[in-house]
């Protein structure tokens, strides 16, 4: 699951001015294979090692645990080699819940996709965003809190886990941003008539 080649991380970043020696913090919102994937890769002597040399890479203490013993549900999406690499040169750091990382990005567990899933809050400039990772994948995912995907480990959670984020979102005017949705999409969430749905506001990224 490790990066072969350039792939389109490495190439979207070389797309912007940016080279992996100039990433210094690295966020897994949880460690499933499609999210944490891009945290190794092979070097030309053929070894893994981290793919960003100088960063830092954070996850919740309680996803590691998960992620080092799987069960039967979620031991094809849990590989070591993602992790093991950047562990054993010291680059892993492990957050216990809601944390501050800098003055404009803290993370906030998002309980429900995982035990221990968070999700990235961005403020800066007066404004708030906040990547949702697989909090939700869609916006329908915010419009009807009950429509869920298969892949929670725990439903019932992610349910309640939507429900106050959403009304932090509107309070907050939060831009939510779903990175699952092929267009990249993005919006503001609003409240309507019922408590139980929601209609969202897309925004161009
Ligand atoms: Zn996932």
């Amino acid at each position: 699951m490790c990066l072969q080649g350039e792939g389109r991380l490495l190439g979207s970043l070389a797309a912007l001015g940016v080279a992996p020696e100039n990433i210094d913090m690295v966020i897994n919102t949880h460690l499933h294979g499609d999210h944490c994937g891009g945290n190794t890769r092979y070097n030309e002597e053929g070894d893994l090692v981290p793919t960003f040399p100088n960063a830092t890479y954070y996850v919740q203490r309680i996803e590691l645990a998960d992620a080092m013993f799987p069960n039967e549900r979620t031991r094809a999406t849990y590989h070591r080699e993602n992790l093991e690499p950047v562990d054993s040169v010291g680059q892993l750091r492990l957050l216990w819940g809601d944390t501050r990382l800098t003055d404009e990005v803290r993370v906030l567990v998002t309980p429900g996709h995982t035990p221990a899933h968070q999700s990235v809050v961005i403020e800066s400039g007066g404004k708030t965003a906040v990547f949702l990772a697989d909090t939700a994948h869609w916006p329908l995912h915010m419009e009807k809190l009950e429509v869920l995907t298969a892949y929670d480990a725990q439903p019932l959670v992610t349910l309640e886990t939507k429900r106050r984020l959403a009304r932090w979102a509107i309070e907050s005017r939060a831009l939510l941003i779903f990175n699952h949705h092929p267009d990249g999409m993005a919006g503001y969430l609003h409240s309507t008539d019922r408590p139980d749905r929601f209609r969202l506001e897309p925004v161009a990224l």
